[in-house]
């Protein structure tokens, strides 16, 4: 029997490692859905398309292919046929995606997008809207948190292999403003749905964390 996960939380928290280690796990696909939010923001910074103009943001939609291409270690991100799996992780677009992904025609979209990869078969999605929204009746159901300062650090440390220099303070604030904009939109904002169970990753390992959500599902 082959399920749906849903893995949604604040930024940082570890949910797409941890998603991708369950989905491996369960030979499941996996679906990154702020990947998609972060490659619409790409392709409309690069058009100049302003980030809050819901209508022209919806043209784009129209005849924008966003793509995961199974790949080793990670899989890749394409849009348009162009990879884009780096850039969509840099500042500029981690700093402007909350402002695009407020826009209703875009969550309409990219929604629906996501509900037809869902259909494939077994499937682990991490996102912030997953368990609310998009997969309202996934049999399991993940909320992830951990402190801001846990988060920063976490990110500050990946940003090191990437030669981003950040400082953590500056990299705090960001994760604090990110979340404040996702939990106050008016559609679809990041919210615990009623029936997710909550894990503070805080103290705990990836492979903790894994481990408890793998006893969740065998529950
Ligand atoms: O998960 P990640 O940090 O890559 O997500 C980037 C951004 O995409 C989030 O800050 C949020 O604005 C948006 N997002 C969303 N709904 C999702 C996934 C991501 O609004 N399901």
């Amino acid at each position: 029997r082959k399920i749906q996960i849903a893995i949604d939380g604040p930024a940082s928290a570890g949910k797409s490692t941890v998603a991708k280690l369950v989905a491996k796990k369960l030979g499941y696909i996996y679906c990154d859905t702020g990947a998609m939010y972060r490659a619409v923001t790409y392709a409309a910074m690069k058009k100049d398309i302003r980030l809050d103009n819901d209508k022209d943001l919806n043209q784009l939609l129209q005849k924008l292919s966003i793509e995961f291409v199974p790949a080793n270690p990670e899989q890749k991100v394409y849009v348009d046929n162009v990879d884009v799996t780096k850039e969509i992780r840099l500042p500029g677009i981690t700093n402007n995606v909350s402002i695009v992904a407020a826009q209703s025609s875009v969550r309409t979209d990219l929604t629906k997008r996501q509900q037809q990869i869902a259909q494939a078969g077994g499937i682990v999605m991490d996102g912030r809207d997953i368990g609310t929204t998009v997969l309202p009746n996934a049999q399991v159901k993940i909320f992830l948190v951990a402190s801001a300062k846990k988060r920063a650090l976490r990110r500050y440390k990946e940003n090191i292999l990437k030669e981003i220099n950040t400082p953590l303070d500056v990299l705090e604030q960001e994760i604090i403003e990110r979340d404040y904009k996702d939990s106050h939109r008016k559609i679809s904002p990041l919210v615990q749905a009623s029936d997710a169970i909550e894990i503070d990753t805080t103290e705990l390992t990836i492979d903790e964390v894994v481990r408890e959500i793998m006893k969740i599902i065998e529950n």
